[in-house]
């Protein structure tokens, strides 16, 4: 945080006055899944995009970021997209949906710095909406209510605002959802604003998008959760994500329910011949994923962790042969996961096309691991990759 607070003065010529902590998310199970009501399970890490704010008297909002040269100034009554620098998109388009709830707010400083890496589905976008939005709330305490505003919460004596309840982390997590869908243009689901908002220590997150509801169960102190980067970027806005959340509700027409998560292995396949080819194929991940997590998540409780790793090997090939999510260098990834004895699991994480696979290793090994995955990957690509062993973290803060 001092670097951020030093990147701030230097660039405000003052000291902020709060900041907020967002994780990144590794979506562990439940590809796809969440906009089609479905289950999922995440796990909040530890990458982080910290901001930090102070006030301004010109209903201005100015920012600046350590990884962007770009000096952003926006008038609050005007917030309009500047092509020149899509990723100020994320705050002003959050900004844009507290003023719709109603949230009275005045201008402000924002400087950003983030350890998350951009674009490798680790959900770098969902932790800036929610680490902007909680940064105004504690600058400008509101309450939101599913009809708007409440009363705001008060300050202590050390000039704080208690942290939102549950209710509210899912008000913020739909406002960050429809920030990303209504102004930046990515047609994303619920599941990385809520990961990155109900993470807990060493808990996986279970989510359930039809009922909203999250609950938690405790990840085995003896695994490892490692992080393989392809390097590939993945480029989500207008994309192929889109494409696929197309084809799923095209599917849910064509099976008269109201999303897939109303569908089952035997209804598709009772369906298969009215579907279009690329529908049913999508339709056939989405429904084994949900029904994949649906038997992690008893797997889990249960300590079989090689069972649970299974599943996540069985995701993988999903997403390659039917959801059309993945790239060589994924694939790559997982197949040198499967050769090295103590990894339980791996997939692509999060959207696909590019980005990051999640592995389940033996925490002693995973060191070995690492250096297993990375000069295979050298010696197939010829090129290096990053990976991380990631700690399980508490939500934004
Ligand atoms: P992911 O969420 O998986 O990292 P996305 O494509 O959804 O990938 O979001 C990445 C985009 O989010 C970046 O291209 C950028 O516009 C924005 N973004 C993420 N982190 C930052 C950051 N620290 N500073 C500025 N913009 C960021
Ligand atoms: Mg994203």
């Amino acid at each position: 945080m001092t670097e951020l607070r030093d990147f701030f003065g230097r660039h405000f010529g003052a000291s902020p006055t709060h900041s907020v902590r967002a994780p990144g998310r590794v979506e562990l199970l439940g590809n796809h899944t969440d906009y089609n009501q479905g289950l999922v399970m995440a796990l909040a890490v530890d990458k982080f995009i910290e901001v930090a704010v102070g006030p301004r008297q010109d209903r201005e909002v100015e920012i600046r970021d350590t990884a962007f040269p770009e000096r952003v100034r926006f008038a609050l009554d005007a917030i309009a997209k500047d092509p020149g620098v899509p990723w100020a998109d994320y705050p002003k388009g959050i900004l844009l949906q507290l003023q719709q709830r109603g949230v009275e707010f005045g201008g402000f400083n924002l400087a950003i710095k983030s350890s998350i890496p951009l674009g490798a589905g680790l959900s770098s976008s969902a932790a800036f909406l929610v680490a902007t939005a909680l940064a105004v709330r504690k600058l400008y305490p509101f309450t939101l209510t599913p009809s708007g505003v409440g009363t705001p919460p008060l300050r202590d004596a050390e000039g704080n605002v208690a942290a939102p309840s549950d209710a509210e982390r899912l008000l913020l997590a739909k406002a960050c959802q429809a920030a990303e869908n209504q102004f930046v243009g990515v047609n994303c689901g619920i599941l990385d604003h809520i990961s990155s908002l109900f993470g807990r220590a060493r808990q996986v997150i279970e989510i359930d998008c039809e009922k909203l509801a999250v609950s938690w169960s405790p990840l085995d102190g003896n695994l490892a959760v490692v992080v393989c980067h392809s390097g590939v970027k993945h480029a989500l806005v207008g994309g192929e994500y889109n494409d696929r959340r197309r084809h799923c509700e095209s599917a849910a027409r064509a099976l008269e329910v109201p999303a897939l998560r109303y569908a089952t292995l035997e209804s598709l396949e009772a369906a298969k011949s009215r579907l279009d080819r690329r529908d049913y194929e999508c339709a056939l991940h989405v429904v084994g994923e949900i029904e994949r997590v649906r038997t992690g998540a008893a797997l889990l409780r249960a300590g079989r962790l090689k069972d649970f790793g299974q599943l996540l090997f069985a995701s993988h090939e999903s997403s390659r042969t039917h959801f059309l999510n993945s790239c060589p260098e994924l694939d790559l990834l997982v197949a040198l996961a499967r050769t090295h004895t103590a990894c339980l699991g791996a997939r692509l994480t999060g959207g696909g096309f590019g980005g990051a696979t999640v592995n389940l290793v033996a925490r002693d090994q995973a060191e070995a691991f690492r250096e297993h995955v990375a000069a295979g990957f050298q010696q197939r690509t010829g090129r290096s990759i990053h990976s991380w062993v990631c700690g399980v973290v508490d939500g934004a803060e």
